[in-house]
């Protein structure tokens, strides 16, 4: 690999640590434009949004009337799945089921908002507890693979458990907290690779894993975006991008709703996911996940670009958590500290080391974005 000139985009905090990340004239990264070429011109939380989302909305009653719910919401316990149950049972009426997929490293600040949104909702809540034998060989895996996405295996669980769910149980309408607001700048693929390419899961786990994955729920790419979309018919619904969605205002409602508490960073629900984002992947990798974020919160103006750099600056844990932390994780995961550091120590590799259908994967995503489907910034 060259080494290329540090560059930092001169609207957003995104920077070369993004190693394929270009930038125009004025200074700004792809991420940047994008947001105001294809995100902005085609987002319209508010009146618009509401307008036009109320005939799907009154599809979704219409088609769930006499079931005991009429859509499926999956809930971690973070502020995006909080709050998008609250808008849809409060907002709009919706009588959704609530789901939730415990892999086993949920925070016990996660487990009582998860609490506090199905009690103070009076909504209906399935979980899914993850084998722990399972999850636990697979992200050894992972961590063995030397990839920087260690959160693939629960990734993969979260998202593979709730989408077969849905098919499983007639499902036809998925809410998810997905959102422009906090997530326009999605981080590219040599930070968090596909975590439903299934020939790569498979690769690494075959190579580093010890035992059979007979429960572990798995949900290929390909199988969620045509079998589960077109022969199911199943249809996934970011609502929050049809009403005002901005975070400070979605803690407060929640706070004074609920007694909902907030996280200091985003996806702190999981305890494994704090760890991953704030001490393996920036000091193993240089990768701050914050960048993605804070960036997503500049564009869409609920944060300064001082107020971010200032942020970015520190280190999201001080020393002595993150050092419980990496015992904690270590433990947990059957490895002794010494032998952990040996692995964080080890050589960074890239998902490109291991089988992965990229080629494929990239082909679809140009087919969806040409289509309109999605209109983020693939890259
Ligand atoms: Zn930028």
């Amino acid at each position: 690999m060259s080494i290329r000139q540090y560059q930092i985009c001169s609207n957003c905090i995104m920077d070369t640590s993004d190693s394929t990340l270009t930038f125009d004239e004025r200074g700004w990264c792809d991420y940047c434009r994008n947001f105001h070429e294809n995100i902005l011109p085609n987002w319209h939380p508010g009146e618009q949004g509401i307008q036009e989302i109320m005939p799907m909305i009154e599809k979704i009653k219409r088609e769930g009337a006499g079931r005991p719910h009429d859509c499926l919401i999956g809930i971690s316990g973070g502020l995006d799945s909080s709050y998008v149950a609250y808008v849809a049972k409060e907002k709009f009426g919706l009588r959704p089921l609530m789901f939730h997929c415990d892999a086993g490293w949920n925070s016990d600040l996660g487990v009582s908002n998860i609490q506090k949104i199905i009690e103070g909702l009076n909504l209906d809540l399935v979980t899914e507890v993850i084998n722990w034998e399972e999850m636990k060989d697979l992200q050894r895996a992972f961590f063995l693979s030397q990839v920087p996405f260690v959160d693939m295996p629960q990734d993969l669980a979260l998202f593979s458990a709730i989408y077969n769910f849905a098919a499983k149980n007639g499902f036809k309408y998925v809410i998810t907290g997905g959102n422009n607001s906090t997530e326009c700048v999605r981080e590219c693929i040599e930070w968090t690779y596909f975590s439903t390419d299934m020939r790569h899961v498979h690769d690494i786990h075959r190579r580093f894993g010890t035992r059979s994955l007979d429960t572990f729920p798995t949900c290929d790419i390909f199988k969620y975006k045509f079998y589960y979309r077109w022969i199911k018919g199943i249809r996934v619904i970011k609502l929050l991008d049809s009403v005002p969605y901005i975070k400070k205002q979605a803690i407060q409602e929640l706070n004074e709703k609920f007694g909902w508490q907030p996280y200091p960073q985003k996806h702190y629900e999981s305890r494994f996911t704090r760890f991953y984002e704030s001490y393996w992947t920036p000091k193993k990798f240089g990768y701050d996940k914050r960048r993605a974020y804070m960036s997503s919160e500049i564009l869409t103006g609920q944060m300064t670009r001082d107020e971010a750099l200032e942020r970015i600056s520190k280190p999201e844990l001080d020393e002595e958590t993150m050092a419980q932390e990496f015992e904690y994780v270590a433990t947990k995961l059957g490895w002794t500290v010494d032998e952990f550091r040996e692995i964080f120590n080890g050589k960074n590799k890239s998902f490109r080391d291991y089988k992965h259908k990229l080629f494929l994967i990239t082909l679809g995503a140009r087919i969806a974005n040409f289509l309109g489907i999605d209109n983020r910034i693939f890259r």
